[in-house]
């Protein structure tokens, strides 16, 4: 009798019920149907084609771009019993006979291939003689002429739909916005698929958005404060600052590489390898970085510099938290990022449709940055979700950030910005504003001017403020081309007359200073340790027998188990296989791989904890062994 979806998910996996619409997305294929699935980085896309390949008879082929990570996912899900092998330009020819001859003995249930292997004849005249279960596409948006991603390659397998008729196919992405969905549908050929858009919240991730000050400052204190020894996701706009972030981070004792197209591919290669296998590595990167790593403990995302649009944002801070443990993705966004990336989209070489397309984009990406209401909301909002009832977990949420009508204020700033004569930089008219008269501004005559000091009550800080957030509302503009001049736009008119209200949303530098913290750091590193003290001296002991465990084997740690099977295993202390089987992630094959190995961690570990309940005087001992494994870098 074949597996049903709820079996392999339970036996293989280790998990015991299916997340959004996984179920249906899965009943989908093991039907015969064509899908597409749109879900965030981290949803659980994977199992969506992983199971209907077991359930299904023959191979399932799963295209993915991304060479260099096969083989992780191959070892991944080898380490749960399943028969899977890839294709692609690493193998030796031996090992590529190997597993053509393991496809045609029926003995592969899973094949993953690039798709210029794929769609190669050797390998096309193979599929031919076996039967295929599924053919799954990851990462679709790489058809899409218009994304960064794009792989000419991918336009090739629209091929398949003729070669393979009556196979299933399935499209998976992440990016979910309506042109690449229809780009994805039309030029994979799946005019029949159904399209499933799935579940974007992702409720274990923090939104936080800082003013950007001094942003390294900034960000070396979040990792000091809440990521020591986390493995987390650096994102800069150019090379040169990925280079120069990564290596001052670096002289701060802290493992961050650098990841752009800029560098050679081996080291490219061994940065990511030892991002991937590492359990503390921070890998400083432009958006070149991050499709097809499915690493799972990625604690953090970071955001040196705006990205040009929510679906960007998303996808990028999306890789945190996989395993869906406690994940910070945080951004410092600065005035200099929205002049920055108007100045990109209007001197890009697009068309004006793809600019206003790209305008808008930005334009969301903006208006969340500044929100002062709860991120999350807007997020779902953006990607047309009914957002959670509360959330709880952004940082607006958290600390309501104070607004206050800035009617006047804005009216202030745009009287001054245009009374002398829009060509000045911010600190000249903040000048002006607050009645500070150097030689300058009276050479000008601006000290004559009847809005010089008008500003004098509020600080420089706060004007800037004022005009950055005009400047994302797009009353203000800044003129790139000449010496940062403001400018007002058309839609300042109303506001210059004070016909609408301005409400805008007060930063919290100097509120931040006196507290010294960031809205939303609080309680997070109580949140993390949530499990305890007793429970984290267990945690790091299971920690160190998978590290050696994974290098024995040579895998990256989380293909043996995730943290958060290594939480269960903390927190409830099985004693048995039968209770060992229970935690989530461990399936059949992992029960009888590392059962009895784990479970002796947890039976040392427990007459130690135990010991000091019957002899005090060893308190100090037992307690001692456990924190000396206490090294930063493994907080829960
Ligand atoms: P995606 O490919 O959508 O980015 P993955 O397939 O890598 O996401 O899944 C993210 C994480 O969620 C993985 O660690 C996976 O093991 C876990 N996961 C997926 N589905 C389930 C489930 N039904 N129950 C528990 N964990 C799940
Ligand atoms: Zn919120």
């Amino acid at each position: 009798m074949p597996a049903t979806p709820q079996d392999v998910l339970r036996r293989v996996f280790g998990y015991s019920g299916f997340r959004g619409q996984q179920e249906a997305i899965i009943a989908r294929a093991v039907g015969g149907g064509d899908s597409l699935v749109l879900m965030p980085t981290g949803a659980g896309k994977s199992l969506c084609y992983q199971i209907p390949a077991l359930v299904r008879p023959g191979a399932a082929v799963v295209v993915s771009p991304l060479i260099a990570l096969m083989r992780d996912q191959v070892d991944g899900l080898r380490q749960a019993g399943v028969r899977a092998a890839c294709l692609n330009s690493t193998l030796a020819y031996r090992e590529v006979l190997d597993v053509e001859a393991g496809l045609r003995a029926g003995r592969i249930d899973l094949l993953y291939v690039a798709p210029e292997r794929l769609l190669g004849e050797r390998t096309l005249a193979l599929l031919d003689e076996i039967d295929l279960a599924l053919i799954a596409v990851d990462e679709a948006h790489c058809v899409s002429q218009w994304g960064h991603d794009f792989r000419p390659e991918y336009l090739e397998l629209a091929a398949l739909a003729e070669r393979f008729p009556g196979v299933p196919r399935m499209a998976l992405t992440a990016t979910a916005d309506e042109p690449t969905r229809r780009e994805i549908l039309d030029r994979l050929r799946l005019g029949d698929a159904r399209v499933f858009v799935g579940g974007f919240d992702r409720p274990n991730i923090r939104y936080r958005v800082v003013p950007k000050q001094n942003p390294r400052e900034q960000l070396a204190r979040l990792l000091a404060e809440e990521h020591a020894g986390d493995a987390g996701i650096v994102y800069c706009l150019s090379r040169r600052r990925v280079e120069e972030t990564a290596a001052w981070l670096r002289e701060r004792g802290i493992d961050a590489r650098p990841y752009h197209a800029g560098l050679g591919a081996r080291e490219r290669d061994a940065n990511q390898e030892a991002f991937v296998r590492g359990e503390g590595v921070v890998i400083v990167a432009t958006i070149a970085f991050g499709m097809g790593i499915d690493k799972p403990d990625v604690r953090f995302v970071a955001h040196l510099d705006l990205p040009g649009s929510l679906e960007a944002y998303y996808q990028e801070t999306g890789r945190a938290g996989r395993d869906g443990l406690p994940a910070t993705a945080w951004m410092a966004y600065g005035l200099q990022d929205v002049v920055t990336r108007r100045q990109m989209v209007d001197g890009s070489e697009a068309d004006d449709a793809r600019k206003r397309i790209e305008r808008r984009k930005l334009d969301a990406m903006l208006g969340y940055s500044e929100l002062a209401t709860c991120r999350r909301r807007s997020l779902l909002a953006y990607f047309g979700e009914s957002p959670p009832a509360r959330c709880a977990n952004c940082d607006n949420c958290l600390e309501p950030p104070e607004t206050w009508d800035a009617t006047e204020d804005a009216r202030k700033l745009l009287s001054c910005v245009y009374r002398t004569g829009q060509r000045f930089g911010v600190a000249y008219v903040v000048d002006v504003l607050r009645g500070k008269g150097g030689e300058r501004v009276r050479r000008f005559g601006h000290d004559r001017l009847p809005t010089f000091g008008v500003g004098a009550d509020r600080d420089a800080a706060e004007w800037r403020s004022v005009v950055r957030q005009l400047v994302a509302r797009g009353l203000l503009q800044v003129d790139v081309d000449g010496y940062g001049g403001l400018r007002l736009t058309g839609e300042a008119r109303p506001a210059l007359r004070g016909e609408v209200a301005v409400t805008l949303r007060r930063d919290a530098p100097a509120r931040r200073a006196r507290r010294g913290r960031d809205a939303g750091a609080a309680g997070v590193q109580e949140r993390r340790r949530s499990a305890g003290p007793a429970h984290q001296a267990l945690f790091d002991a299971l920690r160190a027998r998978r590290r050696e465990l994974a290098v024995d084997q040579g895998v990256p740690p989380y293909v043996i188990f995730h943290d958060a099977s290594l939480v269960a295993m903390a927190e409830r202390r099985p004693r048995s296989p039968g209770e060992f089987a229970a935690i989530p992630g461990v399936g059949a094959t992992k029960l009888e791989r590392y059962g009895e190995t784990f479970l002796a961690v947890i039976h040392a570990h427990g007459d130690a904890a135990d010991a000091p309940a019957v002899n005090p005087s060893t308190t100090g001992a037992a307690a001692g062994t456990d924190v000396a494994g206490d090294r930063p870098g493994t907080d829960l």
